[in-house]
């Protein structure tokens, strides 16, 4: 096995999947490490779709991508081989997705570990020297210049001891887990019709203390698939996603949600009658967990404000999606059309980092900030920007903070990012 790069990315989500791509393209050996079986994170491991809204409208009403690059190359590629709704791009088959996401880091040149789990970081004064990963051989030593934390979770930063946050500033919680699943057999145009009738008789089953679920209404999507319908709708509340006895309750908790809720639509829609339980995702959705502390931390008062940064690396004006984190209600602060917010590439320099950067859901964010940028068109944004840095910095030998903003800018353009 080749153990030594010039960029090793922790993590195959969009975040790392764009990172892995992006500097690829710009000449460096790249390895890209993931402890499961394909790539696409929350998206293949957690059933998460559909892309959240990721654009707005300039003055002539012509619709503008926030999220392009690379990402706008993955939704072309999934369109392409028929991986999309044909009137809705957003909603995507995730078998699909993972075809795509294996084809393009491997034609970007990227190396791709699957099965390899981090689970020890070398690192002194803020520089990582090499990272352990166990697998099926055993386990193995990696050496890489530089490195890109695109775990979701910010493990490597964890493992080598950077400062994260967790949680909203007020108690540590941080926004509940969700264990997606789908029914198939489902007469979906009756069950639609029916959803606001359902919600109705949701809701008086929980004033009656027959569902558990603390979630306020239930939440579906439409697949690509006919007669199979996508819930986000479990929710687990009050536990760690970084503490594993939590972690392994809130699986268990949420798959009893699961059930309860396949049996009341069994019970009260029409539209599920016929409905079999299908599939649960591998693991469950986790919105937020660690943030790892940066050199900028990114709060809600900025991008309510649609704060532009210099030292922007990516565009979002999703809206700041708050799942209670203690119990029922899910809070929103929506942007006008036309409003958007900057991220800045300080938020992806991890504080003392020499050579490491962060990229996706656990950038250098309050709870409120990343409630908006977590969904995975920004991720993907985040996580070329990672890229195009690390690329940048090997290239002139550089520690994070060294970069010339922009020359990084100018490279993102030239990769189509949308920065600005
Ligand atoms: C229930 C739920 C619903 C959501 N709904 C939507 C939605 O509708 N639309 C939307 O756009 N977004 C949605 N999101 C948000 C979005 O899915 C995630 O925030 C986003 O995908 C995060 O991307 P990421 O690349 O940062 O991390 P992830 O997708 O979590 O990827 C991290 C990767 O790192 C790997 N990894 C972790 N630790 C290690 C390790 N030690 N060694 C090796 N590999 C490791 C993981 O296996 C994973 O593949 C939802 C999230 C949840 C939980």
């Amino acid at each position: 096995m080749n153990n030594k790069y010039d960029i090793i990315v922790a993590g195959g989500g969009f975040a790392g999947v764009c990172a892995a791509i992006s500097a690829s393209r710009m000449g460096k050996r790249v390895c890209l490490v993931e402890k499961h079986n394909c790539l696409g994170g929350a998206a293949s491991m957690s059933l998460v779709l559909p892309f959240m809204y990721y654009w707005t409208h300039n003055d002539k009403g012509e619709r503008i991508n926030l999220s392009q690059g690379v990402f706008e190359e993955i939704v072309n590629e999934l369109r392409a081989l028929g991986g999309t709704l044909p009137n809705w791009q957003e909603c995507f088959n995730e078998e699909i997705l993972k075809v795509v996401l294996n084809r393009m880091v491997i034609e970007s040149g990227a190396t791709l570990l699957f099965q390899c789990h981090i689970t020890e970081v070398f690192c002194q004064e803020g520089k990582i020297e090499k990272i352990k990963i166990n697998h099926v051989g055993g386990s193995d030593f990696l050496y890489a210049d530089y490195f890109i934390d695109a775990t979701g979770d910010g493990n490597l930063c964890a493992l080598g001891g950077f400062e994260f946050m967790l949680g909203r500033e007020s108690d540590g919680l941080c926004q509940p887990m969700t264990l997606s699943f789908r029914l198939a057999n489902v007469d979906t145009k009756l069950f639609n019709r029916e959803h606001n009738r359902i919600n109705e008789i949701y809701r008086k089953y929980k004033q009656e203390g027959k569902i558990t679920n603390p979630r306020e209404n239930i939440l579906s999507f439409n697949t690509t698939h006919d007669g199979i319908v996508h819930f986000n709708t479990t929710r687990v509340v009050k536990l760690n996603p970084c503490d594993i006895e939590d972690l392994t309750k809130a699986e268990i908790i949420a798959r009893e949600q699961a059930y309860e809720i396949f049996c009341f639509l069994k019970e009260n829609a029409q539209g599920c009658k016929n409905a079999t339980l299908l599939s649960t995702g591998m693991q469950i959705g986790v919105r937020e967990s660690r943030r790892i502390l940066g050199e900028h931390i990114l709060t809600g008062e900025e991008i309510v404000s649609c704060t532009k940064f210099y030292d922007s690396i990516a565009t979002c004006n999703y809206d700041i999606d708050i799942h209670n984190p203690s119990g029922e209600g899910t809070s929103h602060h929506y942007f006008k059309d036309g409003e958007y917010y900057t991220v800045p590439y300080r938020c992806i320099v991890p504080k003392g980092s020499k050579n490491v950067l962060v990229a996706g859901r656990c950038i250098s964010a309050t709870h409120e900030a990343q409630a908006s940028f977590r969904i995975m068109p920004a991720c993907a944004a985040i996580g070329q920007g990672a890229g195009v840095a690390a690329a940048i910095l090997h290239e002139n030998f550089l520690t994070p903070m060294e970069i010339d903003i922009q020359q990084l800018k100018n490279a993102m353009k030239e990769q189509n990012a949308k920065i600005e």
